[in-house]
């Protein structure tokens, strides 16, 4: 969970976790104020609701033209108030967005437009039937502050494509980053209402979950606070998207190429500070390439260079919060209390910053009494073990309570599908990590601890929509299971089923030949008139 940086019950101060410089406050969205928001967004939605398909992609289009023109302005945000390097702001936060953007441009009209469902069974050749994907009407949005601006954009625009109103709860850590998703729809000419965001920390996201205006919350962030959002949305009935924390393995079998596969664990450990839900927290390698992958991956991680996200320079940048290095430096105690190696960084570096820092830090063996068998780090940590074969590798993998991405580091095609078949995870990658969240048309989202519902892709706008069914049919025939009921009708039915269900067309010829009585009776009151 965040820390709270409340500097007022009404206002929020952000600061450069590499600095500690104040970035710059934002005033506190009070009940009244969220009220207001979902107010103005369900205003908003009526209208919007009714607009075309290609309306909506045309918003997003505006929105990708403003967003375009806005890079930097938007990276450099993110850059100051999470810490992150500018090159991870430009690819993790605004290319995904703006990829987003335009997959949804593309294709929303496609994935949302009526959808024909093709009805075979005898009894209802004459129906015409299609799904209609509806609005839901106001998304409430709760984000954290490791993407504060990729997640909560990505999510926001879905929504809209779908004909929805959102209400952005930023995390309180990173609320300028949350703020630019208002001010460019505002500066792509979006209707007046339709995007809010609202600042605050547990007791704003707590009014939004409440509201009664609120139609679906996706919520990301922690497992015990995703808990706590789904009982209190469920008290409503309310449908909620938890995008939950994971504990990504990563399994280097035989046939991987080690290079690649040392480059890749770097990036998926390290990248973002390792504040990556599907970052790379267990290594496990096959045999052999135990000892030159565990060496080079050590060798690597002391390389890498820390310092402020704004210098180009920096590989690796600071944590979010003093109470984050805190939580990563425990678990690390309790690792080598435990038993786990050391094998690079492990401490606080010797850097020119006064900020939240902490080495890359590559830990050899996974203790079974250490914290971080089970818990999520969300740090710049990552253990390395040794394993027999694909199918150790698989059952180390699947012993952990989350399961958001998993990857697969093989030159073997077969070897990596099926282990991928294996895997309890809602994405697995085969020789490189998490990439998928930035290709918009492939789905987001966990199974066990790390969540449930999808974000992105067709199955992110299906959660967003309501799915109707609508036939239709001229009312010419009556269908032969309405009232009067008699014992003929029943016996009818029940050579129709006889029918209709055997195996193969011979059984079929004989039940309709040993049923024709009854199917005749059925066959009169289908044609009958009403
Ligand atoms: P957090 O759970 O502390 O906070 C998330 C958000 O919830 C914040 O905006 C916070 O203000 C709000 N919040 C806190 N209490 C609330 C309450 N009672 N009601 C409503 N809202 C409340 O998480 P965090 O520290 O911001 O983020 C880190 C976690 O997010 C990690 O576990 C990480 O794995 C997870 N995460 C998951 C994904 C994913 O896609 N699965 C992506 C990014 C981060």
């Amino acid at each position: 969970m965040t820390a709270s940086p409340l500097v007022s019950p009404s206002v929020l101060e952000s600061v450069n976790p590499a600095t500690l410089l104040p970035i710059g406050t934002v005033a506190i969205t009070d009940h009244a104020g969220v009220a207001e928001a979902v107010g103005e967004a369900q205003s908003a939605q009526r209208a919007w609701k009714a607009r075309s398909l290609a309306d909506r992609s045309s918003l997003l289009r505006a929105v990708a033209a403003v967003l375009l023109d806005s890079v930097d302005e938007v990276a450099a945000t993110v850059v100051a108030e999470s810490g992150k390097p500018v090159v991870e702001a430009v690819t993790t936060e605004v290319f995904v967005a703006l990829d987003n953007l335009s997959w949804l441009a593309r294709n929303a009209g496609r994935v949302l437009g009526p959808e024909r469902v093709p009805l075979r069974q005898a009894y209802v050749l004459q129906k015409r039937a299609s799904l209609r994907y509806e609005p839901l009407g106001v998304v409430g949005i709760i984000s954290p502050w490791n993407f504060p601006f990729s997640i909560p954009f990505t999510q926001a625009a879905s929504a809209i494509a779908a004909g929805n109103a959102v209400v952005v709860k930023p995390s309180e850590l990173t609320p300028h980053s949350g703020a630019w998703i208002e001010e460019l729809f505002r500066r792509a000419g979006a209707p007046a209402g339709l995007v809010r965001v609202v600042q605050g920390d547990a007791v704003t996201g707590d009014a939004l979950v409440g509201s009664p205006g609120i139609s679906r919350v996706i919520f990301t962030g922690s497992g015990e606070v995703g808990r706590l959002v789904a009982e209190r949305a469920a008290r409503r009935l309310c449908p909620v998207t938890l995008e939950l924390g994971g504990k990504d393995p990563m399994l280097v079998l035989a046939a991987a190429d080690l290079d690649r596969a040392i480059e890749g664990a770097l990036w998926g450990s390290f990248s973002n500070c390792g504040q990556i839900c599907s970052g790379v927290e267990r290594i496990y390698v096959e045999g052999d390439l135990y000892e030159p992958f565990a060496a080079g991956l050590a060798q690597r991680a002391s390389e890498l260079r820390l310092g402020a996200g704004e210098n180009p320079q920096t590989d690796v940048g600071p944590l979010i919060s003093e109470r984050q290095r805190a939580k990563v430096e425990e678990l690390i105690t309790d690792a080598v209390s435990c038993g786990a190696e050391v094998l690079s960084g492990g401490a606080r570096p010797d850097i020119d910053l006064p900020g939240w820092f902490h080495e890359p830090t590559v830990l050899a063996g996974e203790p079974p009494n250490a914290r971080l068998r089970k818990e999520e780090i969300f740090g710049p940590v990552v253990t390395v073990c040794k394993i027999e074969n694909a199918a150790d590798g698989i059952r180390r993998a699947n012993d952990s309570p989350y399961g958001l991405g998993a990857s697969v580091w093989t030159k073997d095609r077969a070897v990596a599908r099926e282990t991928a078949a294996q895997l309890e995870a809602g994405s697995v990658w085969m020789n490189d990590v998490a990439y998928s969240y930035g290709t918009c048309q492939a789905p987001w989202g966990g199974r066990k601890g790390s969540g449930y519902g999808r974000t992105h892709s067709k199955h992110g706008l299906y959660d967003l929509s309501h799915v109707k069914y609508v036939d239709s049919d001229a009312g010419r025939l009556a269908p032969p299971w309405w009232f009067p009921y008699d014992e003929r009708i029943a016996g009818g039915f029940q050579g129709v089923l006889k029918t209709l269900y055997s195996e193969g067309a011979g059984a079929k010829v004989g039940q309709a030949w040993r049923n024709r009585g009854g199917l005749v009776t059925v066959a009169r009151r289908s044609l009958r008139r009403r």
